[in-house]
């Protein structure tokens, strides 16, 4: 029986391109990239169990966090719309998937990719060029698009019947949701993937990073899902949790040299510190610190202290205007 690895995201288009195939008697391992890049909603165990009840594969599950931190920082072929490297990405996740097939002895991959669904990374002339970079011309399946694209080795050998494959192309998903009800597929991701690299607001703050921080390691972009962001000066950044479960987060995020700010007698929120503060700096936070506390007007007691260290020190700090934190937000 041929046997082909299918990227899976738990999103609609791939988890129909696979059945499609499924459907023709191939014998399919899904292989899922997991990635510090995702959102905190989207876990690993959660996505795992979706595909697997939906497609009863096996699912082999990788981590591409540091490769993919790498390519983040300086991609070959640059961004989309916001920080996402969709391009690099690809190329990243079908070297690695490529890699994977030769071990498992499977003859070629699938992916859910759709002809102009996505501007950057899935136009017809991006799909072939993503192909030839990763060195995997002809043994990328696209059920989706496929009979708009070159036949591939699985179709030149007659282990997939081309005939039964699709020509979707475009971003209406109406054929997707008609085709998910005929192949009674019910659960599913919603497009995008959670990929916090084509939000807005995640790609600030990871500009912000590079540009301050350009060798940042995975541990500040966990940082980077966490509160609101707030750039002091060049050297000085302050997050302040939103709720409980942040404030536990950002304690456990916390390294050596942080400073750690809450207030006094009040209920309120933490605040992580990192970088180089001076006292100026030290004022500027609890005063950021005040504003999110649940009085918004009165000065108050702001303890700061060294992560990790028991000695405390307070001061006592008004809430700062809104103007001057909102130009200091990052996002
Ligand atoms: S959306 Fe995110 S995960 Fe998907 S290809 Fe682009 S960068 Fe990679």
């Amino acid at each position: 029986m041929v046997k082909a690895i299918s990227l899976v995201s738990g999103g609609l288009d791939s988890l129909l391109a696979t059945k499609l195939i499924l459907e023709q008697g191939i014998k399919i391992e899904g292989i899922y990239f997991s990635s510090v890049f995702y959102s905190l909603k989207q876990s690993n165990s959660s996505i795992s169990s979706l595909i697997t009840r939906e497609l009863e594969i096996p699912l082999k599950i990788l981590d591409i966090s540091s490769e993919l931190l790498e390519v983040v920082k300086a991609p070959k072929y640059g961004y989309g719309k916001n920080l996402n490297p969709c391009l690099d990405c690809r190329i990243l996740m079908l070297k690695k998937a490529y890699q994977y097939m030769k071990e498992s002895r499977a003859k070629f991959l699938i992916t859910g990719e759709v002809v102009g669904e996505r501007p950057f990374s899935q136009r017809k002339g991006a799909l072939s060029f993503i192909e030839k970079d990763s060195g995997l011309e002809g043994l990328i399946l696209r059920p989706l698009s496929a009979k708009l694209l070159k036949p591939t080795l699985a179709e030149e050998k007659g282990w997939v019947d081309r005939s039964r494959l699709l020509d979707l192309k475009g971003k209406s998903r109406k054929a997707q949701f008609n085709l998910a009800k005929e192949l009674r597929l019910k659960n599913y991701l919603t497009p995008a993937g959670g990929c916090l690299l084509t939000e807005i607001g995640f790609s600030q703050r990871m500009r912000d990073l590079l540009r301050y921080n350009p060798d940042f390691n995975l541990k500040e972009v966990r940082l980077l899902k966490i509160g609101r962001h707030f750039r002091l000066n060049s050297k000085a950044k302050l997050i302040i949790a939103r709720n409980h479960e942040e404030c536990e987060s950002l304690k456990n995020l916390s390294e050596d040299g942080d400073l750690i700010f809450y207030p006094q007698d009040r209920k309120g929120p933490l605040g992580l510190g990192r970088g180089q503060f001076r006292k100026e700096d030290i004022s500027l936070a609890s005063a950021i610190l005040a504003r999110y506390t649940d009085n918004k007007t009165n000065s108050l007691r702001v303890i700061f202290k060294k992560s990790y260290s028991p000695q405390e020190n307070f001061l006592i700090a008004p809430p700062l205007e809104e103007e001057i934190l909102a130009s200091l937000r990052i996002a």
